[in-house]
């Protein structure tokens, strides 16, 4: 019998969190025998997966839904900003229906009301390891959904809910599966990874037949033994990250840590209400380093929190120069509506704000070329994510994160594919990039 498969058009915006909840319902339409259209008119209908984090990504998602509105008319909106369903039915009264994010389920309910399941699912078409959005060659691994933290300037707890980690096995198996699949970059991603297992009293479950702890320590040591990258995000540092610093050292996973600081100064950090704030972080990043001196660390910070005084930003100034952090990002605070932050006395004027930022990003751009000039004449493996028009190899060493951190080129590509790890000697730095000759 032959039949034409429903279509569903899908839009995913927002952050890897939120790709990663789409991979989870494409695959599900798929695993269902639901075909995924590229186009709207191509789709029977669409669903939209967005992000609410701040003011322009919840206008951008709002225009998405427009656009596929008027492109297709069938659509069921998803993710972070589903959460507020008014947002969207006062601008968008046609939807068919809105569910919040990580909620698979839900969105599969309305798509078989809206559009009934085929007879014959297609099982044997999905992949073991799912419809991954990103490259091949790097997956983002979720442990967790939200978080048990209230910071002050967030509303991710509101709108995702308590810390829920995810069965350590459903992870472990995941990550064989990414890696028997080809993947060679592992990026675990979390509200708060070095929490994982909290919820649940750091729950013994079983991989492969041992048992093992649903922890961030005992996590790194199996994702360690596949042999491929394995990337740390979103680490606060409680004392057991101290633990992880030795597999770091030993090559089991990458010395990358990415940590957002957010600030230094004590009265900001307790005004922001921020996890594992204490006034021993730089003997702490120098003790890392002495374990492990190849670290790097990544971080972000805002300026122009309420109640930010020169002073308190100074102290912030002399903690990066002190820290000597590889890679940093640098926000103004801007109220996020529903956030606690809002009702904080004393806020900061725009410009002076502004005016932080590039006094910040002066500082740290010094150190960050700095530390990126110290590499040159360094033996690095890299992995390529790309081979651009010219020929040249666009690739990642240990120290970069895609999107987020820098590059590393290479001009001579002959004979390299997308995925491949290539041994370079590092020739030329820039303030975000390197350049490197193969060995
Ligand atoms: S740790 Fe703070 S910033 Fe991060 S998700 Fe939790 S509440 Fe938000």
């Amino acid at each position: 019998m032959s039949h034409v498969a429903p279509k569903v058009g899908f839009i995913s915006l927002g952050c890897p969190k939120a790709a990663s909840d789409s991979e989870q319902i494409l695959t599900r339409l798929r695993a269902e025998g639901y075909e995924i259209s590229g186009t709207y008119d191509g789709a029977d209908l669409v669903v939209v997966n967005t992000c609410g984090f701040i003011d322009a990504a919840v206008q951008e998602s709002l225009d998405a839904i427009g656009e596929a509105l008027t492109e297709n008319g069938k659509v069921i909106v998803t993710g972070c900003l589903g959460a507020k369903g008014d947002v969207i039915r006062d601008n968008h009264p046609s939807v068919l229906a809105v569910t919040g994010p990580h909620a698979t389920d839900e969105v599969m309910g309305h798509v078989h009301n809206h559009l009934p399941k085929p007879h014959d699912p297609f099982v044997d078409l999905v992949p073991d390891i799912g419809v991954r959005l990103t490259p091949k060659h790097y997956a983002y691994l979720k442990i967790s959904e939200g978080c048990n933290h209230r910071c002050t300037f967030c509303i991710i707890p509101s709108m995702r809910g308590d810390l829920d980690s995810r069965p350590i096995q459903n992870v472990l198996a995941e990550a064989e599966n990414l890696a028997k699949a080809g993947v060679k970059e592992l990026l675990i991603i979390s509200q708060d990874t070095s929490a994982y297992g909290v919820d649940v009293k750091y729950k013994l479950g079983f991989h492969n037949g041992r048992p093992v702890k649903t922890r961030m320590t005992e996590l790194c040591e199996e994702l360690g033994k596949h042999g491929i990258w394995v990337r740390l995000h979103y680490v606060y540092p409680y004392p057991h990250v101290d633990e992880v610093i030795p597999l770091m050292r030993d090559g089991k996973i990458l010395p990358y840590l990415d940590i957002p600081f957010q600030h230094a100064s004590q009265k900001i950090l307790k005004l922001m209400k921020r996890p594992a704030n204490s006034d021993n972080v730089l003997g702490r990043i120098k003790k890392w380093r002495e374990i492990c001196p190849q670290l790097v660390i990544r971080s972000t910070f805002i300026v122009g929190f309420p109640g930010e005084t020169e002073d308190d930003f100074e102290e912030l100034l002399n903690f990066i120069r002190e820290a000597q952090l590889d890679r940093v990002g640098c926000f103004t605070y801007s109220p996020v509506e529903g956030a606690a932050a809002n009702e904080l006395p004393d806020p900061v004027p725009d410009e002076v704000k502004e005016e932080r930022k590039e006094r910040f990003m002066a500082v740290q751009a010094e150190i960050s070329a700095a530390r990126l000039a110290a590499r040159i004449g360094q033996r690095l493996q890299v992995l390529v994510d790309e081979i651009d028009e010219e020929g040249t190899a666009v690739c990642r060493s240990y120290a970069d994160a895609p999107e987020i951190d820098g590059l590393v080129f290479v001009e001579d590509a002959a004979g390299l594919v997308v995925g491949d790890f290539v041994e370079v000697e590092i020739v030329d730095a820039s303030e975000h990039d390197l350049w490197g000759e193969r060995v």
